[in-house]
């Protein structure tokens, strides 16, 4: 029998739309049989995950999305099994969270320059107590006409460099691997594609660097590849003696193009990569 799963996801602890049960939930209707929840910057969905995973026999694979200072385009980090209780990692996601903080009322004041009136109390609200993202104000921007749709939102106003961008991420990647790491998680580069890798021999440059540092993996399998790149991430996990691993970066509202586990219709990601993320645990701390 063939099983799939998901191992990237967001709830309402960040930028997504469903509660941590209400994802479970649709991944057990779905058919998956694991889903990790991969918040940025915030391990504050993993304890309903947990007890959602019981109630609907989901297996949940614990996990967190961290923001970096990319080298080029934008960069992500997934950790997988992190120690919750970790220190070291709170203390990083802690002054993430800070900059994000104050990262957001630059981008709403830079959207009222611009003539879009938006506040911060209502993006608080719209956000229920999770980490305020990009895609929060975009979903705004849509509800009061100013764009139609969530794309329009990112390509016209707050797309890297856009005229409401601003930025936010502190941590280097050397940094971001080391507090995964410390928190006895498997490190892996979420989405590579968002590197912009042209030519695509600069990603070799930058997974060799990182490689140094530790990297364990790498998102082969995203919504966003096409199957020529996948194969050449897969390629470079081979090269690299890395682990392959894949999601669809769901979001619910914030991305309704996306679907959980299906990406955008056809991603399938096999169960058997959830293996490979707990056997690279096992060297790594077992
Ligand atoms: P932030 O962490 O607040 O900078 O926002 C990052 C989030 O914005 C990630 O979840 C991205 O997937 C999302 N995002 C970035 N670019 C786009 C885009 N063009 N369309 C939709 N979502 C995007
Ligand atoms: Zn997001
Ligand atoms: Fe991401
Ligand atoms: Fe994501």
């Amino acid at each position: 029998m063939n099983e799939f799963c998901d191992l990237h996801t967001h709830t309402i602890a960040s930028d997504g739309s469903d509660t941590p049960t209400e994802l479970i939930k649709k991944a057990k209707e779905v058919g998956l049989k694991a889903v990790a929840i991969t918040d940025h910057d915030t391990l504050d969905g993993l304890k309903e995950g947990y007890e959602a995973s019981k109630k609907y026999e989901v297996e949940l694979v614990p996990g967190v999305e961290l923001s970096l200072l990319a080298p080029r385009g934008n960069m992500h980090l997934l950790g997988y099994y992190i120690d919750q209780n970790s220190k070291e990692l709170n203390d990083v996601l802690k002054s993430v969270q800070d900059a994000r903080a104050k990262r957001n009322p630059k981008i709403v004041e830079k959207l009222n320059r611009l003539g879009l009136k938006i506040t911060m109390e209502e993006l608080e609200e719209m956000a229920q107590g999770g980490q305020i993202g990009r895609p929060h104000i975009a979903r705004m921007m849509v509800e009061k006409g100013y764009v139609k749709s969530v794309s329009e939102a990112f390509d016209k106003y707050l797309k890297k460099d856009g005229p409401a961008y601003a930025p936010k991420s502190i941590l280097k990647p050397k940094e971001a691997i080391e507090a995964i790491h410390a928190a006895r998680g498997v490190a892996v580069l979420a989405h590579p594609i968002s590197l912009d890798p042209n030519p695509l021999n600069l990603l070799d440059e930058f997974v060799s660097e990182w490689v140094g540092y530790g990297l364990d993996g790498i998102e082969c399998y995203y919504s966003e590849h096409t199957p020529d790149f996948t194969e050449y991430c897969i390629s470079l996990c081979k090269r690299f003696g890395l682990i392959i691993t894949g999601g669809s970066d769901y979001h619910g509202k914030a991305k309704p193009h996306i679907m959980l586990g299906k990406g955008k219709g056809n991603l399938q990601i096999p169960y058997s990569l959830v293996d490979g993320i707990k056997e690279r645990w096992q060297k790594l701390y077992g």
